[in-house]
């Protein structure tokens, strides 16, 4: 199998930027095919555009806001999350227009992830990872959970009772993480949530900056984008040994035909030091929000 057919699938079109992007961005550099399914347009999140617009003078404000519907917020994130599309490489977006805030465990979700599924015919699905509940069901998880059980419901389906063919074809989930439900470490001894694999994204971390920068509606762009990436994905690669890693877990262990060793464990030298010179860095990419970021319709 040269390439991948990769399905992403996300709550909220701000984790499509801040989750795996990297990892996205460089499967599209090699060729493989991605799409993005985005849940909700997240419409009820961190509101900080509304916010800065309610701070200015009436007379400095986007004249849409006065009239403003959800329909149109809407599709102000929707914009939003074809842009970070753009910036990732993905090939098909799918938004799925279901309520912000209010995502539970249901037949309907699971029915409508399994026809997906069998459309998209994925090799690789990656979702969130599917057990951070709090006190209360998070948006994060619960997708996690959907998918999950879409994928067995697809595996499952008879078509003489169905009327439709079970999909067999996905070959590895993995779960990736927002920071804060895994354990800060590469130790598997450490008690938590370790991941077991990381993604080296320093190549792309810059693509990781830009689909951030989209954000404005949450405020994301600029300098948050880059303390976001700096302080999370820097120290998930302080983790990994690069400048900067995503991390992964799969739901199960993974059978080698003998003992695994890749380049990343091969080629390692002694250094005395693990300098961060000559491997980039996020802070220094320029901005790419467009003006159209801040304006409520195009
Ligand atoms: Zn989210």
């Amino acid at each position: 199998m040269s390439h991948f057919n990769i399905l992403v699938v996300y709550p909220h079109p701000a984790d499509s930027a801040t989750e795996a992007s990297g990892t996205v961005a460089l499967h599209a550099e090699r060729g493989d095919k991605v799409t993005s399914v985005v849940a909700t347009y997240g419409e009820r999140h961190h509101m900080q555009w509304i916010a800065d617009q309610k701070a200015k003078p009436e007379g400095e404000r986007d004249p849409d806001l006065a009239t403003m519907t959800i329909e149109d917020y809407r599709q102000f994130k929707k914009r939003e999350t074809e842009r970070i599309a753009d910036v990732l490489g993905v090939h098909d977006l799918i938004m799925l227009g279901w309520t912000d805030h209010e995502i539970y465990f249901d037949l309907d979700k699971v029915h409508e992830i399994a026809d997906l599924i069998r459309k998209v015919k994925p090799d690789i699905v990656i979702t969130h990872y599917p057990w951070a509940d709090g006190p209360t069901i998070n948006d994060h998880p619960s997708t996690g959970r959907i998918v999950m059980k879409a994928i067995e419901v697809a595996n499952n389906r008879v078509r003489e009772f169905d009327g439709v063919d079970a999909y067999h074809g996905i070959k590895q989930v993995f779960f990736s993480f927002a920071g804060g439900e895994e354990i800060n470490s590469n130790d598997f001894f450490i008690p938590g949530i370790v991941p077991d694999l990381w993604v080296d994204t320093t190549p792309v971390i810059h693509k990781k900056v830009k689909a951030i920068d989209q954000l404005a509606s949450q405020g994301y762009e600029g300098e948050t984008a880059r303390w976001i990436v700096e302080a999370r994905d820097g120290r998930w690669g302080m983790n990994a040994g690069c400048a900067y890693a995503e991390p992964f877990l799969r739901p199960t262990a993974i059978r080698y035909d003998s003992l695994p060793m890749p380049p990343s464990v091969l080629g390692v030298e002694h250094e005395p030091t693990e300098l961060h010179s000559g491997r980039g860095t996020a802070r220094n990419v320029p901005s790419a929000t467009p003006p159209e970021a801040y304006r409520l319709k195009p």
